[in-house]
Order: C-alpha cells, then sequence, then structure tokens
C-alpha cells in the first residue's frame, strides 16, 4: 500500500482566502493534505503559550493550529505570503511567520516557506506553484495539471464568496455545480449590517464570539468584504489619499468605504479588531471618521482577544440592534415584529 506524504495547512490566517488554491494543488501533487480542527479553548491556548505576548491575537491562534498539526503531518504549509495584488504587502507579521513558527520550537516538521508575491496573479501564481510542485520531485506536466485545477477551484471560491456565501458555506459548495447552487438573496432582511475586518478574525466563530451566526439568528442581513466584486474594491483604491500598505486591511477599507458610499441598505458597520493589532489602529479610527461624516452611520467597534467570551460580544451586538431598531421606528418604520429576540 502506497503511504502518502502529509502536509499540514492551519485553518487561520490566509487559509480564508487559500485554502481550496493550495489544497486542490498539493492533493494533485500526490499529497495528503491535513487541515487542523477549527478553532477551540485548547488550540488558542496553546497559542498562547508558544508566542510572545505582544503578539496579535491571529497570530497567537496560528501558533495553536501548528500545534495541533505538528505531530499529525510530515511537512508544514507556511508559505512566505509578501504581495496579493502586486501592490500593498501583507503585514509584516506574516512576512515573518515561517520564520517566527520555524524557530518557536524545535520539534516541527519540515516547513514549506516558499514565497508568494504577486506582480502579474496568474504568472506568479504558476511560479509559486512551480517552486512547490519542484519540491516535491513532481513532473512539469503533473504541475501544469495542479496548477489549472487550482485555479478554476480558487475563482469559484472566489464567485461564492462573492454571491454571499461564508468562507464555509463556499467550501462546501465547492463541488456542486453552479446551476444547482441555492444563492442567498439579501435584502430581505429589515436590518442590514457591514461587518468589516479581516477574514481571519471575521469568520472564525471561536475567536469572533461566534458574532456572524449569532447576527444571523436575529435576523440581521450581513456583508462583509468578502462578498463584494474585486472591481468594486478597486474603484475605491483612489478613494483615499493613501491607501494602506497592506493587503488585508485595505480590503477592509475598501470594502467599509464602498458600502457606505454605494450602498443604501446599509444601517450600520460593525468592525472587527483584533486586540495587538497595528495597522488595526489606524484602521478603526479611519473607519468611524468615515461612518461619522456618512450621516453618522452607526459603528460599532467588536475588540477581539483572547479572553473575549461570546456572552459579552453577544450583549454589544443586542444592545447595537436595538439602537438600530430604535433609530429606524423613530422614523416610521415598523420593524419590531420582523426580528426575532424583539
Ligand atoms: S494585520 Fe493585524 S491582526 Fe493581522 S496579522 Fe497583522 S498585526 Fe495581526
Amino acid at each position: 500500500m502506497k503511504i502518502m506524504v502529509k502536509i499540514g495547512i492551519p485553518r487561520t490566517l490566509a487559509y480564508y482566502t487559500f485554502y481550496p488554491l493550495w489544497k486542490t494543488f498539493l492533493e494533485e501533487l500526490g499529497l495528503e493534505v491535513v487541515l487542523s480542527p477549527p478553532t477551540n479553548k485548547k488550540i488558542l491556548d496553546l497559542g498562547v503559550q508558544e508566542t510572545v505576548n505582544d503578539a496579535c491575537v491571529p497570530i497567537k491562534l496560528y501558533h495553536g493550529h501548528v500545534m495541533a498539526l505538528k505531530n499529525k503531518v510530515d511537512f508544514l504549509f507556511i508559505p512566505r505570503l509578501v504581495s496579493a495584488d502586486g501592490k500593498s504587502t501583507f503585514c509584516p507579521k506574516f512576512l515573518g511567520l515561517p520564520d517566527m513558527v520555524k524557530f518557536s520550537r524545535e520539534d516541527l516538521p519540515p516547513i514549506i516557506n516558499t514565497t508568494f508575491r504577486v506582480r502579474r496573479f496568474r504568472a506568479s501564481l504558476f511560479g509559486f506553484l512551480y517552486k512547490i510542485g519542484t519540491k516535491f520531485s513532481a513532473k512539469k506536466t503533473t504541475i501544469i495539471r495542479g496548477y489549472l485545477k487550482a485555479g478554476q477551484i480558487h475563482k469559484k471560491y472566489h464567485y461564492l464568496l462573492s454571491k454571499g456565501f461564508f468562507p464555509s458555506e463556499a467550501l462546501e459548495k465547492l463541488h456542486t455545480p453552479l446551476k444547482d447552487i441555492e444563492f442567498p438573496r439579501p435584502g430581505k432582511e429589515k436590518i442590514t449590517l457591514a461587518v468589516v475586518g479581516y477574514p481571519y478574525s471575521i469568520f472564525d466563530p471561536y475567536i469572533s464570539g461566534n458574532l456572524l451566526q449569532n447576527l444571523r439568528k436575529i435576523g440581521i442581513g450581513i456583508i462583509t468584504p468578502e462578498n463584494i466584486a474585486n472591481n468594486s474594491l478597486r474603484k475605491m483604491s483612489r478613494r483615499l489619499p493613501q491607501n494602506f500598505f497592506w493587503y488585508y486591511s485595505n480590503r477592509a477599507a475598501w470594502s467599509a468605504l464602498h458600502l457606505i458610499e454605494k450602498a443604501k441598505n446599509i444601517d450600520g458597520i460593525i468592525h472587527v479588531t483584533a486586540f495587538g493589532c497595528g495597522p488595526d489602529a489606524m484602521l478603526n479610527k479611519l473607519l468611524e471618521l468615515e461612518a461619522k461624516n456618512h450621516n453618522q452611520l452607526p459603528f460599532l467597534t467588536v475588540s477581539i482577544d483572547e479572553h473575549s467570551g461570546e456572552a459579552g460580544i453577544l450583549t454589544r451586538l443586542e444592545a447595537f440592534v436595538d439602537m438600530l431598531i430604535h433609530k429606524k421606528e423613530t422614523k416610521g418604520e415598523k420593524l419590531s415584529e420582523g426580528i426575532p429576540g424583539n
């Protein structure tokens, strides 16, 4: 029986953007991809133990996911992500991630730390995947086949996200033909909120205190940066006198600006920030000011750290939604019957 080489992917950070691409390509090379389990208290605690105190919580969490994988795999897949659009770079913590992880412990499996730096997406992606393929002695034809297949899956995944699915939902539907997928139909809800921030903060149910799921439960429509087409985001890059240097910060800023300016049906903005995140200190202030300058659009900051609990976050969400209902009702709209729990 052929024993397959196992390669581990931590279920956080760029997982939310690139997992289908990476998984498809690595499997095409004949590797078995092992994904770390969904975040739980044990994983977070392990991450906190393994990192320096002043690291942001997503980086601590990443180390926890590495710990959850380390005894189960032959390799860890931790590419050095430099740029995904040829303009901005990933935050410095992403750039140093393979080294940070490598030097955190001596008992880790070898790390695949190939650099991903996009100038033109397709060509750069091929170069990146080619280097990985050669590390595993793959034939050129195998690499080309994997590149084509992974590129298609990546495109479909982001299409599904742009149509309103959360990453977990898009992943489930990746192999369903488009004609058989029932797409979300936003706009039915009486209150719609933009939830902006980094995908690894927003979409991880544990670290975000189930924020999205709880908002859905109380009948709130949600739009996230992943639901906005790249073209619309790019247009917003001309809106700021100076963009951020960092890829995910720009996406969060541009999506919030797009929704503030273009979408009439946004009742408020929630910015999910990570404790210990340098870029977020600036981003949060910018978004708060933009919301204020746009007819005092209600704005809530939810800061997540290793101690934030679901109950505390839910209480703040409910208070925010109550305020929005009151605001709409004072303008003559009748809402309370339509919102479960109110
Ligand atoms: S952008 Fe902020 S939250 Fe994300 S890795 Fe960098 S410092 Fe951490």
